[in-house]
């Protein structure tokens, strides 16, 4: 199926550019991975990048450089980030379909339960410094409370599909919410749906109901 969201030109130049913050590229890259429209959109600004490149006049560079380049060969590497959490383990993300090669490697884990018919499971990426990367899986037939969020969030659906006043995303589309957008989200048909999420900020919940299930929803 063609995904019929993606994301603003801007993110996927920034992703190709390698200036995102790594959580934000996992998730760009997950709907690229599914994505030929910006596959072959990247590809297109790839080689303007090159050609300009091509063009450039040659940098002249410190005497120093090389020097200084050498000088850091012996310096300890920092141990991963993803080392100094409890619980989490390589291998669990193999078997999931729709994520990128190198998704796959990072250690993730465990699924816990967040609320009735929501679970998560957090993936630890080594560099990711401004986003969160989960998989949240939600039962088929699923209406979630109405939320909002206090920051940025991206969300590529892997398996089954969701529905809010936004239009319906099915595998390989992209969602890009943020603290303006107001979501109450259905989870459409018999297969449960399963999406990857970069998110900064906090999920916050709304109405009497939304505002007593805050203290026990962790996102
Ligand atoms: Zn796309």
């Amino acid at each position: 199926m063609t995904p019929s969201s993606h994301p603003p030109d801007v993110l996927l130049t920034a992703s190709a550019a390698g200036t995102l913050d790594l959580g934000w590229h996992i998730a760009v890259a997950t709907h690229v991975h599914g994505c030929a429209q910006c596959r072959a959109w990247i590809r297109m600004t790839e080689s303007v990048g090159g050609a300009l490149l091509e063009n450039s006049p040659p940098a002249v560079m410190s005497r120093e450089a090389l020097r200084m380049v050498e000088a850091r060969f012996g310096e300890a590497v920092a141990a991963p980030y993803a080392c100094e959490r409890p619980g989490p383990q390589t291998g669990l993300l193999a078997d999931i379909p729709g994520l990128p090669g190198f998704v796959r490697s990072y250690p993730a884990g465990p699924w816990r339960w967040v609320a009735p018919g929501i679970h998560l499971l957090p993936i630890y990426p080594s560099a990711a410094e401004e986003a969160r990367v989960f998989l949240l899986k939600a039962r088929a037939g699923l209406k979630l409370l109405p939320h909002t969020h206090t920051g940025t969030e991206m969300t590529c659906v892997l398996t089954g599909s969701f529905s809010h006043d936004g239009g319906q995303f099915s595998p390989a589309d992209f969602d890009l919410g943020d603290a303006s957008v107001d979501h109450t989200i259905s989870i459409d048909g018999t297969t449960d749906c399963v999406c990857l999420v970069a998110m900064s900020g906090k999920l916050r919940l709304k109405g009497f109901i939304g505002r007593l299930m805050q203290n026990f929803v962790s996102i």
